[in-house]
């Protein structure tokens, strides 16, 4: 049977065209960015070009504005650490509970080797962000504010360019991570105030191992490596302009497909959770009254552990993820489940990540799986589901 992707947000599959405006990068374009003959210049344009196509998704104002680096991780990295850097004289940062651990991780560790205080934002059993701690936190003591555009676990979505309003007002630099919101909703930086955002080229259908934190224009960014003065200073290291060149490309495809892929993906998800709603007791959509992306479906079900449900659909060919992919095979709980309700996080959930390539017939396939999985795993008497070996 043929094998269904339902774990997107994990990572996408590189789309065709990608891959093959990479391969020239790899074989006869192989020049060094940085040398002065014609092959350096090749790939000096070619940066340039996926620079300016990775401003074009999220309307910067320019290439100029968009430091290509290794990926979402890094790209977090660099805007905690040059957005503290930039803020001298203010001792306080405000992140969210749910926030990656790319950025949770460095921001308890700057906390505590930086002494600063750190304000952690709740969320409430939808996921949404409690604006009313945000607020009371913002002080002209924030250097700096940092919070998703989207879930990666819920896909619940954070009012992020109203918030960069508030932020602005106190003086305090904004930093969205917008990993897994490019390419699956619009962002429009021209109409907004936020200040850095960090995005992944392998969660829009580009290569790992490429991304880039955009930086608005006068921001000045203490480099995390030094060395070369690659991308203006603000990230030393010969750059991989095969990654770069896949990434723009990427880019792209999403800017013109984001809006057709959205409401495709979301007439998908919503068949998929309302045929689930109806025919399985005890089954929650998580942060389904909030605005979420377009791709995720979030499942909690009473009595069924998303780890054995998980395991069960891959065995049926259907391969979906319980959480933040870094914490897959940890079995620790997770930290976003944890934020939004403790009965949520002991059961876990299981997540579906649609992509553009997600049709009826995969979705049909999990309708018809997916019932018999959580009544095997609940001890329920039901007919074995099509796909599942007993
Ligand atoms: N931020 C979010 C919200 C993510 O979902 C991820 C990856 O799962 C990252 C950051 C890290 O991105 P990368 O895998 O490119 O390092």
């Amino acid at each position: 049977m043929r094998p269904i992707y339902l774990d997107n947000n994990a990572t996408t599959r590189p789309d065709a065209a990608v891959v093959e405006t990479m391969l020239p990068y790899l074989t006869e374009f192989f020049g060094n960015a940085s040398s002065a003959h014609d092959l350096g210049a090749t790939s000096r344009l070619a940066l340039k070009r996926a620079r300016e196509s990775v401003a074009a998704l999220i309307g910067a104002a320019g290439g100029d504005e968009i430091v290509l680096m290794s990926g979402g991780t890094e790209a977090d990295n660099l805007a905690l650490r040059a957005g503290l850097a930039a803020s001298e004289g203010r001792d306080e940062m405000i992140v969210s509970a749910v926030e990656h651990p790319a950025i949770l991780a460095l921001a308890h560790r700057l906390a505590k080797t930086r002494r600063l205080r750190l304000h952690v934002i709740p969320v409430d059993a939808q996921g949404r962000l409690d604006l009313d701690k945000l607020r009371a936190a913002l002080s002209m003591r924030t250097a700096l504010v940092s919070l998703m555009w989207a879930n990666n676990e819920t896909g619940v979505l954070f009012p992020v360019e109203a918030i960069a309003q508030e932020v602005k007002a106190v003086g305090a630099l904004m930093h969205v991570d917008a990993v897994q919101a490019a390419g699956r909703v619009v962002i429009d930086l021209a109409a907004s105030r936020i200040d850095m955002l960090s995005l992944s080229a392998h969660k829009l259908h580009g290569p790992k191992g490429a991304g880039a934190l955009y930086v608005r224009r006068g921001l000045a960014v203490e480099p995390l490596v030094y060395g070369g003065g690659q991308e203006r200073g603000r990230r030393a290291g010969t750059e991989n302009v095969a990654a770069a060149v896949g990434f723009g490309k990427a880019a792209e495809l999403a800017a013109s497909r984001v809006r057709g892929d959205g409401s495709r993906m979301a007439a998908l998800r919503d068949r998929l959770e309302s045929s689930l709603l109806q025919g399985v007791a005890g089954l929650r959509a998580l942060g389904a009254e909030a605005p979420r992306l377009p791709n995720t479906s979030a499942l909690a079900c009473v009595g069924a552990e998303a780890d054995g449900v998980a395991m069960l659909l891959n065995r049926a060919g259907i391969a979906v993820s319980t959480g933040a992919a870094c914490a897959a095979g940890s079995h620790r709980q997770s930290h976003v489940l944890a934020a939004m309700s403790a009965e949520l996080a002991e059961f876990g959930a299981t997540r579906f990540s649609l992509s553009r390539d997600t049709d009826d017939e995969d979705i049909d396939r999990v309708l018809a799986t997916l019932p018999g999985v959580f009544a095997r795993l609940r001890g329920e008497a039901r007919k074995p589901a099509a796909g599942l070996a007993a």
